[in-house]
């Protein structure tokens, strides 16, 4: 019978996987004549469309404001206490249906580094665990098997209130907007009454996208459900990089962009841009096609200062609606104890006390960051808060927060000596807050060769962070290359529609 049911789910949710586009395979791929391409932000939304535009034959040229590559993904080096150590932007998570990310990934050999994670763990206040290894994987199956980790029981599929949930399982792409996304997460949470166990998983579920609940929008959120948990059959269990960015990331996809003739310029800003008889000016070289694949909040200053892109009013008014979520802070630390509980994930979340959301022992995860440990018999911790209150405004008091939250949960480390520590304390995450749909801007601008990607950016499917970033620069290169009549790039995605919704 389960089996039957897991077939019928499996075929309703298209196998799990669907095209996004169609390929015309009498088009050439390649670009004859010279068209001139300015990609704007090397995230991984901008070094996508370097990579996809310059494979073809486009002219490209990549700015990033930065001296590393990378974005939110970016690896660099710092010197402290006389060495010289690595550090990310912050740990990061390859979910299964990632797919075009993956096959990026696939294409320029670095798969190879990633390694899954064993569980997804979250820790309760009171030091307890939640973990959800062993739940069946069949989108619908997984909810009812909640029960299982006591997150869901009898009463909950029986009280009327419940049956609000059954949004979860109804996700339409537009639909789930227009009546949900000026609903927050906090309002559905007390309209249905959500058992305390649920509402934990769902916050820190919630908190990954960088949003308190009261801010949430509820349509983001059944998004994010669909996209994470019920459009496919890869259960909660990701992939991670058994290595840091720089070498297993950042420097291939930078290879393979000089390699074919991409240009890449770091350390430069452009903050504003001159577009004039379907040309754009940037630093006074003038390109034919234009991709703007900042984060949102210097997207915002872009377009705020170029004075030429003021006469397009749907572009002005979707910048100025955008928003950045509040402040947020990860700190890595290098220090000379260990975490007791060693059969724990690489990565943890907690039921934040005020402030940390997560734990990484980055000690047993990434090469580098393990023969610092041998060598130095220490372990090695990035805290992360997803946002940060509003009364924890200095460096040194946010620090000390996350440390004595860390000691909460393990208070084994209680003592330890810091070595090294690597802070950073931002506001440059873009909002998934309530009413920012209806204004949210798509790829294609109502400028023809100005185009916009990022995990900021409205696409037509359901796809999220890392992933949204990837596709969202190859669909503005595919865009590109329709334009110039050539054949796009095969795109995937999960399917557009809940279990059940008709489409
Ligand atoms: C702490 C943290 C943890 C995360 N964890 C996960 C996770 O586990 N899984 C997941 O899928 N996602 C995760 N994310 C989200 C993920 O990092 C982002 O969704 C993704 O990297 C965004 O890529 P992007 O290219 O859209 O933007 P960004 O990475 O923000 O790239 C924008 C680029 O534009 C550049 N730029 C800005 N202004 C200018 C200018 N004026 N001129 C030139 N360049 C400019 C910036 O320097 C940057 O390089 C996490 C994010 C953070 C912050």
């Amino acid at each position: 019978m389960k089996n039957w049911l897991r077939s019928k789910i499996k075929s309703k949710l298209k196998n799990y996987k669907v095209a996004i586009n169609t390929i015309d395979s009498s088009l050439p791929k390649n670009v004859t004549i010279q068209k001139k391409v300015a990609i704007i932000g090397a995230g991984i939304a901008g070094l996508s469309a370097a990579a996809n535009l310059a494979e073809r034959g486009f002219d490209v040229t990549l700015f990033e404001k930065n001296d590393y590559l990378g974005g939110k993904v970016g690896s660099w080096k710092f010197e402290s206490n006389g060495e010289t150590l690595q550090v990310e932007h912050g740990f990061h998570a390859f979910f299964r249906q990632y797919y075009n990310l993956r096959n990026f990934m696939k294409k320029i050999d670095v798969y190879k580094h990633l390694i899954p994670i064993s569980d997804y763990v979250i820790f309760y206040q009171n030091g307890k665990q939640q973990g959800f290894a062993g739940i069946d994987n069949t989108p619908g199956l997984n909810i009812v098997d909640l029960r299982k980790k006591g997150v869901v029981n009898f009463f909950t599929f029986i009280n009327p209130l419940s049956i609000s949930f059954l949004k979860l399982l109804r996700f339409h792409p537009t639909k789930t907007f227009e009546k949900y996304d000026s609903v927050s997460f906090e309002t559905f949470a007390k309209q249905t009454m959500m058992p305390s166990h649920m509402r934990l998983v769902f916050n820190s579920f919630a908190r990954a996208f960088f949003a308190e609940p009261h801010k949430m929008s509820l349509a983001e959120l059944i998004k994010g459900f669909h996209f994470y948990f019920l459009s496919n059959d890869d259960g909660l269990i990701y992939d991670v990089l058994n290595d840091d960015f720089e070498h297993t990331f950042l420097k291939p996809t930078k290879e393979f962009i000089v390699k074919h003739n991409g240009k890449i310029k770091r350390n430069t800003a452009i903050n504003k841009i001159e577009y004039s008889n379907e040309k754009f000016t940037i630093q006074d070289d003038i390109f034919d096609y234009c991709i703007l694949s900042l984060d949102v909040k210097h997207a915002k200053n872009l377009i705020a200062n170029s004075d030429s892109l003021h006469q397009f009013p749907a572009l002005k008014n979707n910048f100025e609606s955008l928003k950045c979520t509040d402040r947020y802070a990860v700190l890595r630390v290098w220090t000379d104890k260990f975490e007791t509980q060693k059969d724990l994930p690489y990565f943890v979340f907690t039921d934040r006390l005020k402030c940390l959301d997560s734990v990484t022992f980055y000690h047993k995860m990434e090469k580098e960051s393990a023969a610092w440990s041998q060598k130095n018999n220490g372990g090695i911790f990035e805290l992360h808060s997803y946002s940060l209150s509003d009364d924890l405004k200095d460096d040194e008091q946010i620090k000390k927060q996350l440390l004595d939250e860390l000691y909460h949960y393990f208070p084994e480390l209680k003592g330890m000596k810091i070595i090294h520590e690597y802070f950073q304390h931002r506001d440059d995450f873009p909002a998934f807050h309530l009413n920012q749909y209806k204004n949210r801007p798509t790829i294609k601008t109502e400028i023809p060769n100005l185009f916009l990607a990022g995990d900021w950016v409205k696409l037509p499917v359901p796809s999220m962070l890392m992933e949204a970033a990837y596709t969202s620069g190859a669909m503005a290169s595919n865009y590109i290359f329709n334009k110039e009549n050539l054949q796009e790039n095969l795109l995937e995605s999960v399917y557009s529609y809940g279990l059940l919704i008709k489409e």
